[in-house]
Parts: structure tokens; C-alpha cells; sequence
């Protein structure tokens, strides 16, 4: 995607999985990315250097997305570093499963800060800077298949992603007329580290398998080419949409 060059993309919880799989393909985009990682144990030089090798620009941030100040600070560094901010992709989240009747607040709140108010968060100072410098910007939002099947043991979850399926058709209705165009993915089981218990155990992963009409468990690159398609200027004509990536499963 030639448009995709020298743009500038910030990716939140960018040092693992999908993140990492996204940023490392808009490097190969030669885009300039900002990736966010939430612990300092994450090391991103090695995916900053790869970037780098393919053309990109890339910086490392760190921050956690459930905080105000640290997610002004991403599009801050974005305007900093690279003069704009183009594209927005909110795809920091964690997952843990607890029988709903024992879930605590506690719990509850910190699926729902990362996932959705950390999404929310990522939405609003996108869009702020966007409207400010009258960029027609794209957001990518990361949600779920779990945005639609319910998930029984990971109440909090499935009402985050079903959180974020909303936010993305009414943001992208509220700036259409200003261009900027808001979609979310909706990835089905996906080999990251987020799985990474799950599928090192062979009769769950067979049984997640099952489930998937296309017969695998999805690649990390395979979502992060639903993301460059999104951002880039093929999708044109697409808002609002939540993008399947689950090999059938919702069918
Ligand atoms: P992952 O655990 O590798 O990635 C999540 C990343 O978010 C990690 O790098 C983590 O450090 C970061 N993070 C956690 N809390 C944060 C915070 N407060 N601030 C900033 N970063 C934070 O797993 P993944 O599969 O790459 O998950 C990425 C996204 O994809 C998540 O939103 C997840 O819900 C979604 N998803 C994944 C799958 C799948 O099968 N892998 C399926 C559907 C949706």
C-alpha cells in the first residue's frame, strides 16, 4: 500500500502478539510507528531495528493505555517525533477467565479500563488531534469475535469487546463528515501469547480447531493485514464495520 509510507501509526500493546505483528508489517509499509508497551521488561529494540531495516521509522513508548496522561502522551510522542498522526490502533487488552458469579470488582474494572476505557481513551486523543489538524484519519479498533458470542467465564471480556463494537459504529457515524473513518477487527483464536496457555495444551487446542471452518488457528500476520487494508486508502469507502478475521468461526 503505497499510501501507507510515511504515515505515521501509533499501535498500543504493540511488544506482543498482534500488536507486535502490526507494527512490524506498517514497518514493512515504511510508515512510521509508535509502539506502545505497557512493562518495562518489553523489550521493542529488536522490532525497532527490524522496522528500521524495512524503511520504517519506529519509536518505542511506554504507557498503559487505562491512563489519561499516558495515552495523550503516545499521540504527544506521534507529533513529536514524526510530525502526525494518522492512524490509531487500539489494540491493548487482557483476558482472564473467572465464573461470573465469583467475578470481583476488582476484575471487572481492570478488563474494563484496559479494554474499553483504554480504547476509549486511544479514540478521543486520535480524534482530537485529527479534527486539530485536520488529518482524515483512520482508528482501528481491536475487538473480538467475543464482540458477538457470548463467552460464559469471561463476562467482563465479552461485554468490553461488546463495548468497543458500539463505540466504533457511533464514532464513526459522529466523524464521517469529517473524513475520518473508525472500523474495528474482530479476530477469532489467534496464535499469541494471550493463547499461549490454551493452545500448548494439544486436546484444547484441537478443540479450538473445531470450532473454525477454515481448520487453524489464525497467524498474527493474518489480522495485521486486515489492519494495513483498513488503513490504507483501499478501504476507502468502508466505516463502521467490524472486520471478521476468525476463519469462518462466527458463521
Ligand atoms: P497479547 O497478550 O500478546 O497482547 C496484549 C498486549 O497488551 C500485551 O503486549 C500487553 O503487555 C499489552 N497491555 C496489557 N495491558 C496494557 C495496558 N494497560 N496498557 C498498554 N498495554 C497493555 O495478546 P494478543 O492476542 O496480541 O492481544 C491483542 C488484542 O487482540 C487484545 O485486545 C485481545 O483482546 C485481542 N484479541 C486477541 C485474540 C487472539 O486469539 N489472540 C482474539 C480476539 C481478540
Amino acid at each position: 500500500y503505497q499510501d501507507l509510507q510515511g504515515q505515521t501509526v501509533v499501535i498500543t500493546g504493540a511488544a506482543t502478539g498482534l500488536g507486535e505483528a502490526m507494527a512490524r508489517r506498517f514497518g514493512q509499509e515504511k510508515a512510521n510507528v509508535v509502539i506502545n508497551y505497557f512493562s518495562i521488561n518489553q523489550d521493542v529494540q529488536s522490532l525497532i531495528d527490524e522496522i528500521h531495516s524495512y524503511g520504517g521509522q519506529a519509536i518505542g513508548v511506554q504507557g498503559d493505555v487505562s491512563k489519561e496522561a499516558d495515552v495523550k502522551k503516545l499521540v504527544q510522542a506521534a507529533h513529536q517525533h514524526f510530525g502526525s498522526l494518522d492512524i490509531m490502533i487500539n489494540n491493548a487488552g487482557i483476558e482472564n477467565e473467572v465464573p461470573s458469579q465469583d467475578l470481583s470488582l476488582t476484575d471487572w474494572q481492570q478488563v474494563i479500563d484496559v479494554n474499553l476505557t483504554g480504547a476509549f481513551l486511544g479514540c478521543r486523543e486520535a480524534v482530537d488531534y485529527m479534527l486539530e489538524h485536520g488529518i482524515k484519519g483512520r482508528i482501528i479498533n481491536i475487538s473480538s469475535v467475543h464482540e458477538t458470542i457470548p463467552w460464559p467465564h469471561f463476562l467482563h471480556y465479552a461485554a468490553s469487546k461488546g463495548g468497543i463494537k458500539m463505540m466504533t459504529e457511533t464514532l464513526a457515524l459522529e466523524f464521517a463528515p469529517k473524513g475520518i473513518r473508525v472500523n474495528s477487527i474482530a479476530p477469532g483464536a489467534i496464535n499469541t501469547p494471550i493463547n499461549a496457555l490454551k493452545f500448548a495444551n494439544p486436546k484444547l487446542r484441537a478443540s479450538v480447531e473445531e470450532l473454525v471452518p477454515l481448520g487453524y488457528i489464525g497467524r498474527p500476520e493474518e489480522i495485521a493485514a486486515a489492519a494495513v487494508w483498513l488503513a490504507s486508502s483501499e478501504s476507502s469507502y468502508v466505516t463502521g464495520i467490524t472486520l471478521f478475521a476468525d476463519g469462518g468461526m462466527t458463521k
